[in-house]
């Protein structure tokens, strides 16, 4: 399946929407989710086109995959959700339930988060 340009977050990359954001560098964009599943929910993105993180892990350069890495940390320290705890979590494929095919980790804090899989 090729990359879809038009994608949600594509846009959200472009400019073309808006977004709250947390975090931005070359590599990688944060920002809130639309629809919080928790006190804490935050989104972050690599900037490269890349599927899910089985796309990102085969196609993108160290540098992008050390940069993305690193910004899940950075931005949970943001959100002081280090302080207490937080959930990372990305959806791949349809069987994983991933619905915006651009890859992201959601970032869960702010509370107790709860069981891992409902
Ligand atoms: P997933 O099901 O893992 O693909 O998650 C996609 C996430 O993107 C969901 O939690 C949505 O609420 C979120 N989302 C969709 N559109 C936007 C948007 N325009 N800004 C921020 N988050 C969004």
């Amino acid at each position: 399946m090729p990359y879809d340009k038009n994608n949600i977050f594509a846009k959200i990359i472009r400019g073309e929407i808006p977004c709250k954001k947390i975090f931005e560098n070359d590599y990688v964009l944060s920002f809130h989710d639309i629809s919080p599943q928790k006190k804490i929910h935050a989104l972050v993105i690599p900037k490269g086109e890349y599927i899910d993180l089985d796309d990102f892990n085969k196609k993108a350069s160290d540098k992008e995959i050390i940069e993305f890495h690193k910004a899940v940390s950075h931005v949970s320290n943001l959100l002081k959700a280090s302080e207490k705890g937080y959930r990372v979590l990305s959806n791949i494929g349809s069987d994983g339930g991933q619905e915006v095919p651009h890859l992201h980790f959601h970032i869960f804090a702010g509370e107790k988060i709860g069981k891992m899989v409902i």
